[in-house]
């Protein structure tokens, strides 16, 4: 099928089926655009739209964003995942705000070197904005391509990668971007699923590669196989009534600028525990919970919660952007990971 007619086709779909109600679409600003682009990274719609909406209820402009603190803002991902995307979502409205008097850059390449924002972002936000011509390759485009041309290999493989790039650019077209653009991700998120590929409502399915070979569950290749690395960690839960010690953690590594739990090496002795806090303790109880398996991208990690009550609030001088008590039944008002929230309220109530 020639580029014209896979346009052709893709831009009808448009017009038929192709989503135009989204809360993003509507009222259509870059920063509104944006946001819903960085939460759309490795996130369905579904999931993504009522985070979205309070999202703006919160930050409704950039300035909102880009003059909020960070713990705001990480409060509102919470649940969403990959932290690092808020974090950067922040720095970028930073910079947006005050190193471009708000103005935001008028092409992709400029756009690509903000904090947080890839080539495909780039191109979805000028295209989806502007109307002007700019490829996309997300997910869901390069499930849809790698099917449709029956491409071998992993996308993340760069020579793949870059095969797919000069796919999509050709098949991109010149007018019309904006719908074109929206289709081919509403087509991959709602026909040529995963799993199930709904190849009979497909638009170009005439010359798809994969369907007339019957070999649509073959594409895309699988990332190789590589075992994940298993690690162990004592969490630990300094508790007084009901409050709880959280620290924040690093803005490198993992749970990045999030608010967790105090975290020891798993042969850290119980007399040794207190010490980890970076205060002095008066005496506690020590407990052990339930051990639990959270798994990251890149490794699996068992954490071993060690409660400990505290029969006195320790004295003395904490540092308030380290460390900070916070109640209980106040634990959404903080960027927390959602696993330890969980086991913040799967625990029984302080006596
Ligand atoms: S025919 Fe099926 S596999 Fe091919 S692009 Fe359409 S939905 Fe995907």
């Amino acid at each position: 099928m020639q580029a014209k007619e896979f346009q052709r086709r893709i831009l009808q779909y448009y017009q038929q089926y192709g989503r135009k109600h989204l809360p993003w679409q509507q009222n259509k600003t870059h920063y509104r655009v944006w946001v819903s682009e960085v939460m759309l990274q490795q996130t369905q719609v579904t999931t993504v739209i009522p985070y979205y909406l309070s999202f703006m209820e919160r930050f409704p402009d950039l300035a909102a964003l880009a003059t909020a603190n960070q713990d705001d803002v990480l409060a509102q991902w919470t649940g969403l995942g990959y932290y690092s995307r808020a974090r950067n979502l922040h720095k970028c409205a930073q910079q947006v705000h005050f190193e471009l008097n708000g103005k935001w850059p008028s092409n992709v390449e400029a756009l690509e070197q903000l904090p947080g924002i890839g080539r495909s972002t780039a191109g979805a936000i000028h295209s989806l904005v502007t109307g002007q011509p700019a490829t996309i390759l997300d997910g869901n485009v390069k499930r849809v391509l790698c099917r449709f041309y029956a491409i071998e290999g992993w996308p993340g493989k760069p020579k793949v990668h870059k095969a797919l790039w000069e796919l999509a650019d050709k098949l991109t077209p010149a007018q019309q971007v904006d719908h074109y653009n929206q289709a081919m991700m509403d087509l991959g998120a709602t026909l040529c699923t995963r799993s199930k590929p709904q190849c009979d409502a497909c638009p170009v399915q005439s010359g798809c590669a994969a369907f007339a070979a019957g070999t649509q569950k073959n594409y895309p290749t699988s990332k190789p196989k590589t075992n994940k690395p298993e690690r162990s960690a004592i969490f630990i839960v300094a508790q007084y009534k009901q409050q709880i010690l959280l620290e924040k953690r690093p803005e490198q590594g993992i749970w990045g600028g999030l608010w967790s739990l105090p975290q020891a090496e798993m042969d850290t002795s119980d007399d040794a525990l207190a010490s980890c806090l970076g205060m002095p303790l008066p005496p506690v109880t020590i407990q052990s919970l339930p051990a639990f398996r959270h798994t990251f991208s890149h490794f699996h990690l068992h954490i071993h919660p060690r409660k400990l009550v505290l029969s006195k609030k320790p004295r003395g001088v904490m540092d308030s952007d380290r460390w900070q008590w916070q109640d209980r039944s106040q634990l959404d008002a903080l960027g927390m990971p959602g696993p330890i929230i969980q086991l913040l309220k799967n625990m029984e109530p302080a006596t």
